[in-house]
Formats: C-alpha cells, structure tokens, sequence
C-alpha cells in the first residue's frame, strides 16, 4: 500500500502565488479526479509533485510513504513511484521508446527480460501502431498517438503513483477509450493510484473516479465522490469560481 499526501501546499511561480493550500491525499487503487477551469493551478498541482523547474513550493509538504518528495529531484521522485503523464507530452528527437524505458528501468535497479516485448504486447493493448514504437519519442506523432506513447510507458514502469494532467486534451474519443481504460486497468491489476486532472466527465466513462475534487483558484474547494463530477458537468465550474473569491 502506497500513500501519497500532500500537506497544505502553497506553490508560487515567480512572485505569483498560484496554490494557496492544496491538502489531499491519494492511495493505492484510488483514483482521485481534480477538476477547475482553466488558470485554477491543476497543471502547477502536478509541476510541483514532480518538481518541474520554476514552481516554488513556499509552504506545506508532500510524503511519499512518509519520504519527503519536496527534498527528492525529479528523477528520484519517479524512481519512488511518481509518475506524470503530461498535458503537453515532449518531443525527443534521436531518442526511441525503447531507450527511454531501458534507461528508466535501469535507474529503478530494475529490468525487464525481454522489453521489447513487452512493449509491443502494451502498444497493441492500447491500438498503438507498433512501428510508432521505434521512432523518436512523439516526434511529428499526432495528438493521440503522443496520449497512447505516454499511457504505454506508464503501462511498462508500473509506477505506484500516477498524475495524469489532461490526458482527453488533444486526443480523439477512440484514443481517449483506450488510454483511460489501460489506466483504469492498471488501479486495478496493479493497485495503481491516480491523480486524474480533467475539464471534462466523459474522461470517467472509462476511468472511474471514487473521489472528484473541484480546483478554483488554487484551493480545493468542493470534494465529493463521482456524483460531484455530473452536477460539473450539468452546472458548470461558475457557483465554484465564486467560492474561492
Ligand atoms: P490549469 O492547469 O488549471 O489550467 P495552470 O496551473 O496551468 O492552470 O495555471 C494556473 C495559473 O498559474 C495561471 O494563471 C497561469 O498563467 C499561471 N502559471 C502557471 N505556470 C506558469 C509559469 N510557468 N509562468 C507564469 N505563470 C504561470
Ligand atoms: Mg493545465
């Protein structure tokens, strides 16, 4: 069992406070959706728990099993179990699917007997066209094939965490089924626990929510279980954005 908290967490960007006192706590096999509209602090959520450059934590804390990820770089956050599916996955000329994730693997004191396939046995789970797998990472890759790339590594590494900011944006509803279903799959074959970061419900359809949170204005201001998510989606984020004034 993996638990990951986060303490009444204020981030800056700048001299701009953007988070001001986000507590939450995610556990292995949960899936936690946070919803907001647009400039609330979702993708600064997910920066400062993977310690992206530029976001400055002022105050509050974040334990990974009671380990203090704060004092972590990023790479030893990902090798504790944290994992990021990015909003705007990058692109990496010259370096292929494989590479990365023997790399990865490897930092984790870890390896996989035969990767390769494993690779291609979780791209055809997911539609992702195998010969993509051998090009550069998500270069020149559409917007859905990027979603597939970033869900299958996180398929390959089984990390005990995972945040995915907007994995519907940019991706196609076919893309989207497949993707949020292998994560659904993974909380619970592997008791993955999940920080979903969404606008919209239709994400759920496929992977279910047992608890939504609603981000305005970088404080959560509602928590609910997924009943929370349909009353979003009739009403709107508009009764929210007052909240948190
Ligand atoms: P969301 O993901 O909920 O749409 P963000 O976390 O991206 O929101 O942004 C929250 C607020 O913080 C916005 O006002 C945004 O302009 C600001 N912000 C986020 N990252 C940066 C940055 N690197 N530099 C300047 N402002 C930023
Ligand atoms: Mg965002």
């Amino acid at each position: 069992m993996t638990t990951l908290e986060i303490r009444d967490l204020h981030v800056s960007v700048g001299t701009t406070q953007i988070l001001n006192g986000i507590t939450l706590t995610i556990k292995s096999g949960e899936v936690h959706a946070v919803m907001g509209p647009n400039g609330a602090g979702k993708s600064t959520l997910s920066a400062a728990i993977m310690g992206k450059p530029g976001y400055t934590v002022t105050s509050g804390s974040i334990l990974l099993d009671g380990k203090d990820v704060l004092a972590m770089p990023t790479w030893k956050r990902a090798v504790a179990g944290l994992h990021l599916v990015m909003q705007y996955p990058t692109e990496v000329p010259g370096v292929k699917l494989s590479e990365v994730l023997s790399e990865a693997l490897t930092a984790r004191n870890s390896s996989l007997p035969n990767l390769n396939k494993t690779i291609n046995e979780e791209a055809t789970r997911i539609s992702f066209d195998t010969e993509l797998v051998n090009r550069a990472v998500n270069v020149d890759f559409s917007g859905g094939e990027k979603k597939r790339n970033e869900t299958l590594q996180l398929a390959v590494l089984k990390p005990k965490i995972a945040i995915l900011d907007e994995l519907d944006s940019g991706l196609d509803i076919d893309a989207l089924r497949d993707c949020a279903k292998r994560v659904e799959d993974a909380t619970n074959e592997d008791q993955l626990g999940a920080l979903v970061i969404t606008h919209y419900s239709r994400l759920f359809e496929e992977l279910k929510p047992d608890f939504v949170h609603i981000l305005a204005k970088g404080r959560i201001v509602k928590s609910g279980g997924p009943e929370l998510a349909d009353e979003l989606e009739r009403d709107g984020y508009a009764a929210y954005a007052e909240v948190a004034k």
